[in-house]
C-alpha cells in the first residue's frame, strides 16, 4: 500500500473557517483510492527537514496569529523555498498565503514579513472582504469563502490561480484569485476550499503522486454532494 503524508503547517494557530477540512478532504480522496494517509502536524517548520510530506497544507488566521507563526516561518524560509524548488506540493490559504509572499503590511508601522516564496505583497485595507467567491481556474470553477482585510498584488514571478467571477479574490480590483508557482498554490478560499472543489483537490494529489514516480490516473469518485455544496455556496454570494 502506498503511503501519502499530509503535512499541516501550524494547525493550532492557522486554521479558520474550516481550513482543516482541506486535510480531511485529501485524506478522504486518497483513502477512497486505496492509499494510506499519514497526518503530520507541523508546529515547527524545521521538522520538514527530517520528514518531507507529500502535500503541505496551511490555513488562515487573524493578524495576531500570523504574528505568532511568523518567526518560525521566516527562520525556515530557505528550507521551504528549497522544498518548493524540488517540486513539493503545497496549498496555503489566506493568512499563510499572505506570509508565503514578501510581506503583509498591516499599517505604516506594522509589517509582518513573509518568506517571499510567492512573488506577491499584501496591504491591509480599511474594510474586510467577506463572502463567497466564484472563480474560474484551470481545474474548473472554484467556490470558497473569503474573509480578509489584506489586498494582495501578484508580482511577475507567479501566475494567478483563478479569474474572479464574483467576490473579491486577491484584492477586489484585478479580478485574480490566488497564485501558483511551481507546485505551490495560494488562495483566499476557505470553506474549506478542497471539499467544494474536488477537481482541484485531485490536481494536488496527482502532482504528489507524480513526485513519487507513481501513475497519476485517479479512480473516479462520486462527487455529487461536493458539487451540490459548491452550487449552493455560489448562489449565496455575499
Ligand atoms: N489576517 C489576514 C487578513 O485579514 C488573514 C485573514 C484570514 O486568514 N482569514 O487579511
Amino acid at each position: 500500500m502506498v503511503t501519502v503524508t499530509i503535512g499541516h503547517l501550524y494547525p493550532r494557530q492557522m486554521n479558520v473557517y474550516g481550513d482543516m477540512g482541506n486535510v480531511i478532504t485529501l485524506r478522504y480522496r486518497l483513502e477512497a483510492r486505496g492509499f494510506k494517509v499519514v497526518y503530520m502536524p507541523v508546529d515547527d517548520a524545521k521538522d520538514l527537514k527530517l520528514t518531507r510530506p507529500d502535500i503541505l497544507i496551511g490555513g488562515g488566521g487573524q493578524d495576531s496569529n500570523q504574528d505568532l507563526v511568523q518567526k518560525n516561518l521566516v527562520n525556515n524560509k530557505l528550507l521551504l523555498t528549497s522544498l518548493a524548488d524540488d517540486g513539493a506540493v503545497m496549498l496555503m490559504i489566506c493568512g499563510l498565503y499572505q506570509l508565503f509572499g514578501h510581506r503583509f503590511i498591516v499599517s505604516d508601522d506594522y509589517h509582518i514579513e513573509g518568506i517571499g516564496l510567492l512573488d506577491l505583497e499584501t496591504v491591509a485595507g480599511e474594510s474586510r472582504l467577506i463572502g463567497n467567491v466564484v472563480a474560474d481556474s484551470a481545474w474548473g470553477r472554484l467556490v470558497g469563502f473569503e474573509n480578509h482585510s489584506g489586498r494582495t498584488q501578484l508580482g511577475a514571478g507567479v501566475e494567478p490561480l483563478a479569474t474572479v467571477i464574483s467576490g473579491a479574490g486577491n484584492n477586489g480590483k484585478t479580478k485574480d484569485e490566488g497564485a501558483v508557482h511551481l507546485n505551490v498554490f495560494g488562495s483566499y478560499l476557505h470553506g474549506p476550499c478542497l471539499a467544494k472543489n474536488p477537481e482541484f483537490a485531485d490536481e494536488l494529489i496527482r502532482r504528489a503522486l507524480a513526485n513519487k514516480g507513481l501513475p497519476t490516473e485517479l479512480a473516479e469518485l462520486d462527487d455529487s454532494l461536493e458539487h451540490h455544496a459548491a452550487r449552493i455556496a455560489a448562489k449565496r454570494p455575499r
